[in-house]
């Protein structure tokens, strides 16, 4: 039986807290059997968050194994922290372990990022293949599939790509992260900026694909800025991939944007730049791998 026939098997309680929402969902391999999808009310804090989900663990009681929390953020050693507060604040660190261990059933909990990295891995673009994965959202994240494993780092960071500074050679040592320039905060922030007017990332691709001039500035800005970000990717991991997700990265014609730019970065590159094939599904179907395979082996020891 393959390893992926077996994760088929059992049942997951999955849940990924983002800046933007929080999707709860009940999942099998990479199917999802059933699913909610909760504003993230961002000034509530984790322990509201935390509250939503066991409301709708209670309902789904008998219908799981185990359970795989993903999250935006730094997860080091069961707490919560948060490593860019304007993309998901969670306050001070957060002992999500201690708040999950109340459901009662085999947990595991993760970097979001790195989850939806090991869900392409197992189930989506990659298939096997190792890959760097980037989501490109509220935030910019990032997983790491380096020789058939996921790479979490000594303090549960690696990957966190939208963390790296934007500028090594700027006076204030170049402390605004990447993140802050590019993802989906700096596309409404910008066109706030530009025209004077309120719009979600969502308006501005929708006005870029309109042919509008400030909106079609804005997008290529972000996609060359990723595009930037892939170069130097590559020159560090040399990933036979990069997977693209998240609510901007999966906005249409984003991924063909970053090529674009890419092109002209890096004439005759061969990096493969994919959309990711899980989409919104990524986080949730990784970290509900991670948990049915950990679930596995604590059933096998107690035997
Ligand atoms: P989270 O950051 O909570 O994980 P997402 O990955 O959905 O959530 O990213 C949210 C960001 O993506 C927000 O800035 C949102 O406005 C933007 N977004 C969502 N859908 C679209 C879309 N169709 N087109 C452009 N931007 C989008």
């Amino acid at each position: 039986m393959t390893p992926s026939a077996v994760l088929q098997d059992i049942p997951v309680l999955a849940a990924d807290i983002g800046g933007t929402k929080i999707l709860v969902a009940l999942v099998r391999g990479n199917k999802v059997l059933t699913s909610r999808l909760l504003p993230t009310l961002r000034d509530a804090g984790p322990v509201e968050w935390m509250s939503a989900l066991h409301e709708v663990a209670i309902q789904w009681r008998g219908e799981f194994d185990c359970v795989g929390v993903t999250v935006s953020g730094q997860v080091e050693s069961g707490v919560w922290k948060s490593v860019n507060p304007a993309t998901l604040s969670v306050g001070k660190p957060f002992d999500i372990a201690a708040s999950l261990s109340r459901i009662g059933a085999h947990f595991e909990v993760l970097n979001d990022a790195q989850s939806a990295a090991w869900g392409e891995h197992i189930y989506g673009a990659g298939q096997g293949s190792d890959l760097v994965y980037l989501t490109v959202s509220t935030g910019l994240g990032g997983g790491i599939v380096c020789n058939g494993k996921l790479l979490q780092g000594q303090r549960g960071l690696a990957g966190h790509f939208g963390l790296v500074s934007q500028n090594l050679t700027a006076s204030d040592g170049g402390a605004e992260p990447f993140e802050d320039l590019a993802t989906g905060r700096w596309i409404a922030n910008q066109a706030l900026t530009e025209t004077g007017i309120e719009h979600s990332s969502k308006s501005v691709f929708e006005n870029a694909r309109e042919g509008k001039a400030w909106a079609r500035r804005i997008v290529s800005t972000s996609a060359l800025r990723v595009a930037k970000l892939c170069r130097d990717i590559s020159f560090v991991i040399d990933p036979p991939m990069i997977v693209i997700g998240g609510g901007i990265g999966l906005a249409e014609g984003f991924v063909a944007e970053i090529e674009r730019h890419l092109n002209e970065l890096i004439p005759n590159h061969n990096i493969d730049i994919l959309t990711s094939v899980l989409r919104e599904k990524a986080g949730i179907v990784g970290i509900a791998a991670i948990a049915a395979q950990s679930h596995i082996h604590q059933e096998r020891n107690m035997q």
